[in-house]
């Protein structure tokens, strides 16, 4: 069944390999950041509905805002959903098969403050590589998907169960917006799958995380340039980043089975920003009477999260007490987008997994490895909270969330062919 399936896929996709890199490229020079609590998907999601109508599919766009009435407590308070829309389009199936989901998200950070060689929004196709924000993570999975149902739809292939594509809103920065939506309109599906940038490889587990500042308030500035003692957080941030990297060390003594048992710091602790006072000459000389510490935690999918959470927390008050400084000024504790994010992992030798594997390696000629995601996203709210069976397996690429970001090309079809393998080999072609 793969192998024919395998054959199938390269021929319906060799067709659309032009026009799904052109879509590509105009999807990575249309802006789509999300800065919360809002993003600027729309723009984005009508060139993709535009290409999926030219392909013959009935694609709907719609506003995300309904969730905010809906009552799921999945739903994040701090967040603002009017006039982002996502996009669905499905491949109806002879309702005799497995339903498939092909879930990817159309925002994309912001372009940062380190600089580019090249316009984050260039789209410039050099050296086998589209170029720019997005491309990675995740334009270039997102195309691949839209592949497979265009590619559906061209031969006029009727599925045994529906495949769906989605592109959401409100992924990064935790949101999980887009994909609660999707849900709470669409409906579930036996199993889903997120062509993420994963190098070719199948990611069957995700990391929970989450983001804490630790802001620290001391000192007067009315008192410089006085004979008072000088009070600033600068000097005492040095010992917080002690006690965080020791938070670290400890972690990363945490136990990793299943899909982490391989990683050589599977639960990493890391510093995203310190910020204290300016170093650019709009600053004048004078000591900052604010410091403060971005602090990204990731947690294995087995994890009590909201446990280890409340530890760290316990463990920094007794930090706090035992440090004068800090015991007079002590620190605030300000997660960065609410509650974290849970992890997720399938079996190994889930159905879905299998046809997974077995699709890979009859598009890539060999196994393709099967691991755990380094990054959090939402697979977890898929899989956890919508009890949909969920994979990732997209192209390959580097410089997500950072300068330069890059996704191969060719990757990007090969990922269209085996996610085109994988759908009508589980949804019964
Ligand atoms: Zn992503």
């Amino acid at each position: 069944m793969t192998r024919t399936a395998n054959h199938n896929a390269q021929k319906l996709i060799a067709p659309l390999r032009r026009p799904i890199a052109r879509l590509l490229q105009e999807l990575v020079r249309t802006n789509s950041v999300a800065a919360p609590p809002g993003g600027n998907e729309t723009p984005a999601q009508r060139v993709l509905q535009q290409f999926l109508r030219e392909q013959g599919l009935r694609p709907e766009l719609y506003d995300t805002a309904f969730i905010q009435e809906s009552g799921s407590p999945l739903v994040r308070k701090n967040r603002t959903y009017a006039g982002r829309k996502n996009l669905s389009a499905r491949v109806r199936g002879r309702g005799m098969g497995k339903s498939l989901v092909i879930n990817g998200h159309m925002d994309t950070v912001p372009a940062g403050i380190a600089p580019w060689s090249r316009s984050p929004w260039s789209g410039q196709s050099k050296d086998g590589r589209i170029h720019g924000l997005g491309s990675f993570d995740m334009k270039g999975g997102l195309v691949a998907g839209a592949a497979v149902v265009c590619a559906l739809e061209r031969a006029q292939i009727r599925p045994g169960g529906d495949v769906i594509f989605e592109s959401v809103v409100d992924e990064e920065w935790g949101g999980g917006g887009g994909t609660i939506a999707a849900r709470l309109r669409g409906g579930g599906a036996a199993a889903c799958v997120i062509p993420e940038g994963t190098q070719l490889e199948i990611y069957r587990a995700t990391r929970g995380g989450f983001v804490v500042d630790l802001v620290s308030d001391a000192g007067d500035p009315s008192a410089y340039f006085s004979r008072a003692e000088v009070v600033s957080p600068a000097i005492p941030m040095g010992r917080l980043l002690t006690w965080v990297e020791e938070l670290g060390r400890k972690r990363s003594r945490v136990r990793a089975r299943g899909a982490y048992a391989e990683f050589p710091d599977p639960a990493p602790v890391q510093v995203l920003a310190v910020e204290s006072n300016r170093l650019g000459p709009e600053a004048p000389l004078s000591v900052p009477s604010r410091a403060t510490v971005r602090v990204y935690m990731q947690f294995l999918p087995q994890e009590d999260v909201d446990a280890v959470i409340a530890a760290t927390r316990k463990e920094l008050e007794r930090f706090c007490a035992r440090d004068a400084f800090f015991r007079k000024y002590p620190i605030r504790w300000q997660p960065l987008i609410g509650g974290p994010l849970y992890g997720h992992e399938l079996p190994l030798d889930h159905p879905w997994t299998r046809c997974m594997a077995d699709s890979a390696k009859a598009v890539l000629g060999r196994r393709p490895p099967i691991t755990g995601a380094p990054y959090p996203c939402d697979a977890g709210l898929m899989h956890r909270d919508f009890e949909i069976p969920t994979l990732l397996f997209g192209p390959c690429g580097a410089g997500a969330h950072n300068p330069d970001e890059y996704v191969e090309l060719d990757s990007v079809i090969r990922t269209a062919e085996v996610l085109l393998t994988a759908a009508m080999t589980w949804s019964g072609c």
